[in-house]
């Protein structure tokens, strides 16, 4: 940064990682090979970006920052032949047609996430069900432990769910603040999600059914379902029963099978 004269912009999330060892997790979780495309978010100054082009075919990575991508156009871009440097907003970046244009069948994404738009990247990928088969992604610790919690903690939730209906999350590594610099206000984690390309379980049923188990916690989950589903108390109670769940049960006590479970039995009664 001294040798460019530039500053980290807080507003951009621009916390650069300077962890040799934490890099080389990221790379080996991510198991990228010689015929892989990989899609880098946020590259800042390449330190990611240059260990991912040592074992991709391609890498396409996507700043916003206009300083930085053209840093990165005289570094690593020049080093690499295989690392192409888009300036774009990742939220408004065509993500399929990238991969499309880039003459792969999938994409991996790996990247060290802005946090301040962590879910809508993540979830916005994951929604437009593009052929991404895995991410590998660093993101606020707090984030990973509502993303990986279990059944029946305080941590486990939509997000926690949400997830579990596109892939398998697991946890890679907790990244603490003085593996960046500037060192962020909070602890980190790396995560990954391996996409499961085929979800039978119908989203139109499924989200507002977690939404409407978990609007209030302290509720059964046949209140929270009458309450904020169209269904009556007794449609509720017979669902319920019919996955085999007991009656008083709250919402939080059931796993993502017990989910797609009632998901399975309310799209036959409707
Ligand atoms: N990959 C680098 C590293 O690990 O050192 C930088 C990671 S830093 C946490 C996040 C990066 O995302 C910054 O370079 C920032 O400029 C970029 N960024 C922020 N918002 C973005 C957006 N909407 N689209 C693309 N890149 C963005």
């Amino acid at each position: 940064m001294a040798e460019y004269g530039i500053y980290p912009k807080k507003h951009l999330g621009q916390n650069f990682l300077t962890d040799a060892h934490v890099l080389a997790k990221i790379v080996a979780a991510a198991e990228i090979s010689k015929d892989d495309l990989v899609i880098e978010i946020g590259p800042g100054l390449g330190v990611l970006t240059a260990e991912l082009a040592k074992c991709a075919a391609n890498v396409v990575a996507i700043e916003i920052d206009t300083k930085l991508s053209e840093i990165l156009e005289q570094t690593v871009a020049k080093e690499f032949a295989n690392v192409r440097i888009l300036r774009e907003d990742i939220l408004k970046a065509d993500v399929g047609g990238i991969i499309a244009a880039s003459g792969f069948a999938s994409a991996k994404i790996v990247a060290n996430l802005p946090y301040y738009i962590t879910a809508p990247v993540i979830f916005g990928l994951l929604e437009q069900k593009l052929p991404i088969t895995a991410m590998v992604v660093m993101v606020q610790k707090e984030v990973a432990d509502r993303f990986l919690a279990a059944a029946g903690t305080k941590a486990y939730g939509i997000p926690t769910l949400s997830l579990a209906y596109y892939g398998k999350a697991a946890l890679i590594a907790n990244v603490p603040p003085h593996s960046f610099h500037p060192r962020p206000d909070v602890y980190s984690a790396v995560i990954k999600i391996e996409i499961n390309p085929r979800r039978d379980i119908n989203s139109k049923i499924f989200f507002p059914l977690i939404r409407a188990a978990f609007a209030n916690r302290r509720k059964t989950l046949a209140n929270c379902l009458s309450a904020n589903l169209n269904l009556t108390k007794e449609q509720a109670a017979a669902l319920i029963q019919e996955a085999g769940l007991p009656p008083t049960i709250r919402g939080e006590a059931l796993n993502f099978s017990d989910f797609e479970r009632l998901s399975e039995i309310m799209e036959r009664m409707i």
